[in-house]
């Protein structure tokens, strides 16, 4: 095998364009130089566009979880009652933070492999109207589903004052979002998901109504503190040392954005979206989400005739191919396919065909190139309609 073909094909990290890779081995600059004010102000727009808002976004080193501890620690304060939503690990992972940091944590859970349903978060608001903010995570990478943030967002603001807090780092720059029109009030995401670059940069952006909150709240936070990093990005620069080799990544990942269209970015990832699916289907791989519930990013498959984890050690072994197995109760029950960032519909025929490859090494029966098939169908489907050869 090759060893240098990494056929990466997880919910993050996601393998890394080339031209991003050469933006990324620039010569060093120093980080309080114009060059760099340059450079920061220059990511501002594009950031904006993916976010949807023309609010700021600020960029600080760390993985996504800084962004999600920096929601927690600036927009409420120990004591707030907040109501964490939990499709998964990742809702989870919020409702521990804000465990961790004293707040009053109500979690409202969800079976794992389903959207949350918008009414339950009517009525628990109802019920429960000292809650100061709602924190929800637009894809569940842990089960593959996309959660209605936008519908979640008009209830939670029908039916409350609270702030309504989104953890995007697994589909922010693969699906639409639209924090301003929708009424998302704090937004954070990461660098190595749908943004095509390493770990260690999460971006977070917040609303006039949570800067109220953020400006207001006296509680300690340092090197999280979005005040800092307000002060610091009106005057084109970061409080701390910024990663200066990251931020060449993504000067190139949002010209590369801006090259495709990000109306054609998100239509590429439900294409194969779509296309993952379908062929799932037809090689009789049981899907852990209902197809209204999918996301566009990732998806996860829950077999019942062999063992995943064996399944998985034979594509990584015969192909390279790295498929990411299940999180905390599923683990050792599914399979999850990242198609998210850097990928095609091109890497999409060629890891389905590496699926069906990897399901005869295991035993299933299945007629090969059915699944390829399916995702072709597909595939040639939505090229009639677009026609734009
Ligand atoms: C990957 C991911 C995170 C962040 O994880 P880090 O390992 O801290 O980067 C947070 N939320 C979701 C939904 C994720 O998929």
């Amino acid at each position: 095998m090759l060893v240098d073909q990494q056929l990466l094909r997880i919910p993050g990290p996601t393998p890394i364009p080339p031209s991003v890779e050469r933006a990324m081995i620039q010569p060093m600059i120093g980080h309080r130089g114009q060059e760099c004010k340059d450079l920061i102000q220059k990511l501002q727009p594009g950031l904006q566009a993916v976010f949807g808002t023309k609010q700021d976004v600020f960029i600080i080193a760390g993985s996504g979880t800084a962004g999600l501890e920096t929601a927690v620690v600036n927009a409420t304060q120990p004591g707030d009652e907040v109501l964490v939503i939990v499709t998964g690990a990742f809702g989870d992972r919020f409702a521990k933070i804000c465990d961790a940091f004293e707040r009053k944590t109500h979690r409202l859970e969800v079976t794992y492999g389903e959207a949350v349903d918008v009414k339950e978060v009517k009525n628990y608001l109802e019920q429960h109207p000292s809650i100061k903010a709602v924190f929800a995570t637009y894809c569940e990478t842990s089960t593959a589903v996309l959660n209605p943030v936008k519908e979640i967002a008009e209830v939670v603001h029908q039916s409350s004052n609270a702030l309504f807090i989104v953890d995007g780092v697994s589909c922010v720059a693969g699906v639409e979002t639209k924090m301003d029109e929708w009424g998302i009030d704090v937004l954070v995401t990461g660098s190595q998901k749908a943004f095509m670059l390493p770990a260690g940069l999460t971006f977070v952006s917040a609303s006039k109504r949570a800067w109220d909150v953020i400006d207001s709240n006296s509680q300690p936070r340092f090197y999280l503190d979005l005040k800092a990093y307000k002060k610091n990005l009106d005057n084109s620069s970061t409080p701390y040392t910024p990663a200066v080799s990251l931020l060449y990544g993504l000067e190139q990942v949002l010209e590369l954005f801006n090259e495709e269209g990000l109306e054609q970015v998100y239509e590429r990832h439900q294409l194969m979206m779509e296309m993952t699916r379908a062929a799932c289907k037809a090689l009789d791989l049981p899907l852990l989400t209902s197809d209204q519930a999918a996301s566009p990013t990732v998806t996860a498959v829950q077999p019942t005739d062999f063992d995943p984890e064996q399944f998985r050690k034979v594509v990584k072994k015969k192909f390279g191919l790295t498929l990411a197995g299940g999180q905390q109760h599923l683990k050792g029950k599914i399979f999850r396919i990242g198609h998210m960032g850097y990928c095609s519909p091109a890497d999409v025929f060629q890891y389905i065909s590496l699926i069906e490859l990897g399901l005869i090494l295991v035993g299933k029966k299945i007629d090969l190139g059915k699944g390829v098939a399916a995702a072709q169908a597909v595939y040639l489907d939505r090229e009639v309609e677009t026609n734009d050869l």
